[in-house]
């Protein structure tokens, strides 16, 4: 059932249109975070998490901002959101529609080929699939509902696991890709004392919710916490240890604890030094991805397995090893695009993730313009009877 399109990049559907989590856009001619937080009504440049109020705020002020740059007079009346979490999509969703009083419809997928399809609405206007082909399905009833799907629309559509590696289907290669990028910043830290069996270990267990107050479910944290238990400056015991007494309540705590432990046994941090120092002085001006070192890695391999399968691979081996365009979304977007709509690729990614590095990883392009396959279900009939 699904079919191998050839290759495309996301660039396709959303040109430059891209914003990633410091709330910059790719495209310069809107301003971004640092610069228009006052005009968004916001009280800093903190940059917010994509469930907070303040997300939808900028969010909803980008939306508007797009819309005079492309030169549209008619002003955004309705907003199409495309996901694959509840938690995270379909709460910036329902925010953003608060706080603009947009007409608006969400659609939250995952891939569950075990199940039979199924479909369930929540909140009203997030519909939940257990098929990324029910894309069509979904668009069909906005049509019958009398949404306008025209110039006045927004589309708002998440990367990770949604555009690209779609949930349920191959967002395992995302994952991997990650994964990949931790293990070389780890070898390129702590070299051959690097000891990977014992990383995974603490990771499976500090990336529970018991330790959410240490890691703030924050993936850079727990990668420098992990890093830091491989170098035994602190131990796996004493960590839980603080944790369940309750004297080690955040992850700023933890930083200080490596600092005078540091200087309590200088050569043990050794190592350590360069990433501590850095990682600290970002998570002092409130930077939510503070591992530069280990996002700038991810990216490599990120980028590593965006269409590096040849073109004669099986369905089968694309999704099982590289990192691929989802088709219905693709598709879905084209027939949007077509017909006016705004098209905006929104996503909570790291740009340190997404992005080149002038030093680290020059010759490689922004991962919006990367050529990589497109894969699922073929919609264009069902799409051309609308
Ligand atoms: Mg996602």
């Amino acid at each position: 059932m699904y079919e191998n399109f050839g290759r495309a990049a996301l660039a396709d559907i959303c040109d430059d249109w891209v914003i990633y989590r410091n709330l910059e856009p790719l495209d310069k001619r809107v301003p971004g975070l640092k610069h228009a937080f006052y005009d968004m009504e916001l009280r800093s440049e903190q940059i917010p998490r994509k469930q907070d109020r303040d997300y939808a705020k900028a969010a909803v002020w980008f939306v508007n901002r797009i819309q005079q740059v492309r030169g549209v007079r008619t002003p955004i009346g309705e907003l199409l959101f495309l996901g694959d979490t509840l938690f995270n999509d379909g709460q910036a969703f329902a925010n953003m529609i608060d706080e603009s009083g947009w007409r608006g419809a969400c659609f939250i997928g995952a891939e569950r080929l075990d199940q039979e399809p199924a479909t369930r609405i929540e909140q009203e206007t997030i519909y939940i699939a257990n098929r990324w082909s029910s894309l069509a399905e979904w668009v069909a009833a906005l049509k019958a509902q009398g949404f306008r799907l025209d110039a006045s629309t927004a589309v708002i559509i998440d990367i990770d696991k949604t555009a690209i590696g779609a949930k349920g289907r191959n967002d395992k290669v995302i994952d991997r890709a990650r994964l990949a990028g931790i293990y070389r910043t780890m070898d390129s830290v702590l070299g051959e004392d690097f000891d990977q069996a014992l990383y995974e270990q603490h990771y499976n267990e500090l990336n529970r919710a018991r330790y959410h107050l240490l890691t703030a479910d924050n993936q850079d944290y727990l990668a420098y916490i992990c890093m830091v238990l491989n170098t035994r400056l602190i131990s796996l015991d004493e960590v839980v240890r603080e944790v369940e007494s309750k004297s080690l309540d955040s992850f700023e705590q933890f930083i200080r604890w490596v600092d005078s432990r540091m200087m309590i046994n200088p050569s043990a941090g050794e190592a350590l030094r360069e990433v501590h120092e850095a990682v600290n002085g970002s998570v002092r001006i409130g930077d939510p991805t503070p591992f530069k070192r280990f996002r700038r890695q991810e990216f490599v391999s990120t980028m590593e397995h965006m269409g590096n399968m040849p073109d004669s691979a099986s369905v089968q081996e694309l999704l099982e090893n590289e990192i691929t365009i989802t088709e219905e979304v693709y598709q879905l977007a084209q027939w949007l695009k077509a017909r006016q709509c705004q098209i905006l690729c929104l996503s909570d990614k790291p740009d340190e993730a997404s992005r080149p590095h002038p030093r680290v990883s020059p010759d490689l392009a922004p991962l919006h313009r990367a050529q990589t396959h497109r894969v699922g279900v073929d919609l264009r009939e069902a799409l051309s009877k609308l």
